[in-house]
């Protein structure tokens, strides 16, 4: 069995809600929403982190964050606007080593971040 929980979903070895599916990239529900809506965008490949990223990973992250915007819009969340996250190793905050954006929105953020 895979060892990354995202690789498993990726596979369907794994259940998820979700939202959006191609080629590149899935996009499902946070399982531990942190605002009204909450979902994440991740490629299927598995890339680590953005510490991993290079330009050969341009287009996918750029295919990414079109697809955070896309399912967003869908969300209802645009015209108020949203949060686009993306934890990066211990320092970051990452606890899933296979890269992902976090797209949040339904309620006024704050800054600075925790
Ligand atoms: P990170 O802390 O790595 O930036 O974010 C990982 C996110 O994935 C967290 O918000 C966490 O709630 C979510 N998460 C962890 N495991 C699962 C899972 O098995 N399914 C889903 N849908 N979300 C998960
Ligand atoms: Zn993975």
């Amino acid at each position: 069995m895979n060892a990354c929980p995202f690789c498993r979903i990726v596979a369907g070895e794994a259940p998820a809600e979700v939202l959006y599916r191609d080629d590149r990239v899935v996009a499902f529900q946070d399982s531990n929403p942190q605002a009204p809506v909450h979902f994440l965008v991740v490629p299927l490949e598995h890339i680590p982190s953005l510490a991993e990223v290079g330009d050969e990973h341009e287009e996918i992250v750029g295919h990414a964050v079109s697809v955070a915007t896309t399912v967003a819009r869908r969300q209802g969340i645009v015209e108020r606007g949203f949060r686009l996250v993306v934890n990066c190793r211990r320092h970051g905050g990452q606890t899933i080593p296979h890269l992902h954006l976090h797209v949040l929105g339904g309620r006024q953020m704050t800054w600075p971040p925790g």
